[in-house]
């Protein structure tokens, strides 16, 4: 049986424009994109459908291709990271595992909007290493959270 439930029982307004304003504050230090997707679904392999939702929000589309996904299935609180083809070029994915560990520690604990926020934190801080920002930097895709059904 699939069990369902609703963005608003996980997490509230504030807590999602708190989660908008980390990716926010995260991208004023690299030049990658950083995007966080919150699915109501379960799914078997959070990997294969994150890279799904990778490319349905056209996070490929980047100039330096470095957008990077935060996706989790909520109810089974499953947590996977995407980065588009130019940080696998120069990291691989095990590089985004002590990411997904502080993730989902506080998820165990239920502080899901604090395990969002510090992961963004995370990668931001991961992404700057390899791609600082720039003077002439865009904001190429939302830095609002987004949601499957
Ligand atoms: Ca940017
Ligand atoms: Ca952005």
């Amino acid at each position: 049986m699939k069990q369902r439930i609703e963005i608003e029982d996980w997490l509230t307004r504030e807590e999602l424009a708190r989660v908008r304003d980390a990716v926010q504050r995260a991208e004023k230090l690299t030049s990658g994109e950083i995007r966080v997707h919150l699915d109501v679904a379960i799914m078997e392999d959070v990997m294969d459908h994150a890279a799904f939702v990778f490319g349905n929000l056209g996070m490929d589309k980047t100039r330096e291709r470095n957008g990077v996904l935060l996706y989790v299935s909520v109810p089974g609180r499953k947590v996977a990271v995407v980065g588009d083809t130019g940080i696998h070029a120069k990291l691989g994915t095990a590089y985004w595992q002590g990411v997904l560990d502080t993730v989902l520690a506080h998820f165990k604990q239920d502080r899901f909007c604090d395990g969002l926020c510090e992961g963004v934190r995370l990668l931001g801080e991961k992404l700057r290493e390899h791609f600082p920002h720039r003077r002439d930097d865009r904001d190429e895709l939302s830095n609002e959270v987004s949601f499957g059904k």
